[in-house]
């Protein structure tokens, strides 16, 4: 029997909670607040481009498989389209669709001249050599080739992606245009024109927001009890420059399990435990051993889901005894589940806010690429702050004039704007 690796477009069993529906729901909450003109709404809703490849890899056993690559462009209205590629198992159109869209509302916000747009192979990518890696990389990157490109499309790493994979895209795409063209992709390494301060950026903008939430509650990071889902690029640094700022973290998680400290993890040592084992915090000495259930209901003031979708939810939401959720990770709380955390006063702060600093620093990359001229972490980092700041403050502004939670005012300057140069740009033809 012949089979294959496109997946439905069906949602794959009935406990499922599609992220594509999620994220239309808040950009339905933020027309309504916007008073949106329905026709716009429309447009906003639709990805302008969907693209989905077949991926034949040559094992290393020198058997043939067949993987589904996506490559989802959703609005380019600011700017060319801007956004990570992620390799997981539960990769699925209806996913990277939903993080295209995320994008664009996150790019918005953060007053980046992107639109938004995502991609992903669903693969385990644990499952597969280097070179397996290098081959589909590279085979992805050219199926996409005339989709792709400086001042079209720009990717980034993500989940399960990283400098590494960049590399073998930009050379992929520079080989077939026929020169080097270090401007196709972001969070590249720093020998072809990547910037300093990328790799830690994205934690470093949720360090930034938690200590500005912290501080608008009369509060510091010094000694704040700190839960955090994920070890992974975002986690780790988020980890490391909250450690470092004083915060006591007292429980990590990867994929495979996590550890618990009362008195707070030694993160450089726990990063160093999992730079040796494959990634993993599991066996890590001086700290007991705890599932990512259990880590995500422990007492802490500040909980850090950096891992996945759909982590907090209706089925845990009551447990969780965070008084400040920063999402990391794209869609980590359910809308239910967002909704009872609003309710009780949890301060839930945004994934298009809270984990923007990854695409604000892929900016930086970008502009110092183009001109080239580049800058000292110094610099970047400071630019960073900057942004992180500026788009914090326009939030809670935002929430505060208009009397609503601080994911939808997040949405709504973000969608507003989105909207506003739909309009003055008008339609064509
Ligand atoms: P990564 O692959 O580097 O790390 C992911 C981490 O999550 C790993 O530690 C992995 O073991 C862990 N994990 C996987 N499944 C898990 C599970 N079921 N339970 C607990 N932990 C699990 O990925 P990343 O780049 O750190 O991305 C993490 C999240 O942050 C994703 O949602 C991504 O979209 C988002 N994000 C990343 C960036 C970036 O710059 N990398 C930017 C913005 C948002």
């Amino acid at each position: 029997m012949i089979t294959t690796s496109i997946q439905p477009l069906e949602a794959p069993s009935p406990a499922y909670i599609c992220p594509l529906d999620q994220a239309c729901s808040y950009l339905e909450a933020a027309a309504r607040e916007l008073k949106l003109d329905q026709g716009l709404l429309q447009v906003l809703s639709h990805p302008r481009k969907v693209v989905t490849v077949s991926i034949p890899v040559k094992r290393d056993n020198g058997e043939i498989e067949i993987l589904a690559g996506h490559r989802v462009q959703h609005c380019d209205v600011l700017g060319p389209y801007k956004g990570g590629i992620r390799y997981h198992p539960a990769v699925t159109l209806r996913e990277v669709s939903a993080l295209a869209m995320l994008m664009t509302w996150k790019c918005a916000l953060l007053g980046i001249p992107y639109g938004g747009a995502k991609g992903g192979i669903a693969l385990d990518p644990k499952r597969y050599s280097v070179s397996e890696l290098e081959r589909l990389t590279r085979r992805y990157t050219s199926e996409l080739i005339k989709d792709i490109g400086p001042s079209v499309d720009i990717p980034a790493p993500d989940m399960g992606t990283s400098a590494r994979e960049m590399a073998w895209m930009m050379d992929t795409y520079s080989v077939n245009v026929g020169h080097a063209v270090p401007g196709v992709v972001t969070g590249k390494p720093l020998s072809i024109g990547g910037s300093l301060g990328r790799e830690m950026a994205t934690g470093r903008g949720v360090m930034i927001i938690v200590r500005e939430a912290l501080a608008d509650q009369g509060k510091s990071l010094a000694d704040m009890r700190v839960v955090i889902q994920g070890f992974g690029n975002v986690g780790s640094a988020a980890a490391l420059l909250m450690h470092e700022a004083g915060a006591k973290v007292i429980a990590v998680s990867t994929g495979s399990g996590g550890v618990y400290s009362e008195t707070g993890l030694d993160i450089p040592a726990l990063k160093a435990y999992a730079a040796e084992n494959r990634r993993s915090v599991v066996g890590f000495p001086q700290a007991i051993p705890i599932n990512n259930a259990e880590l995500l209901t422990l007492p802490c003031d500040v909980l850090i889901p950096a891992a996945l979708e759909n982590q907090i939810t209706e089925e845990n939401v009551n447990q969780v005894q965070a008084k400040i959720v920063a999402e990391a990770a794209n869609g980590p709380v359910t809308l239910i589940a967002n909704q009872s955390l609003e309710a009780r006063g949890v301060t839930v702060l945004p994934d298009i806010l809270a984990n923007a600093g990854g695409v604000v620093v892929s900016y930086l990359e970008w502009v110092q690429g183009l001109s080239y001229l580049f800058w000292d972490e110094e610099r970047v980092n400071r630019e960073l702050e900057h942004l992180m700041v500026q788009a914090y403050r326009q939030v809670i502004n935002h929430s505060k004039t208009r009397q609503i939670p601080l994911r939808l005012a997040a949405y709504t300057l973000g969608v507003g704007r989105v909207a506003q140069a739909l309009t003055d740009r008008g339609l064509y033809p």
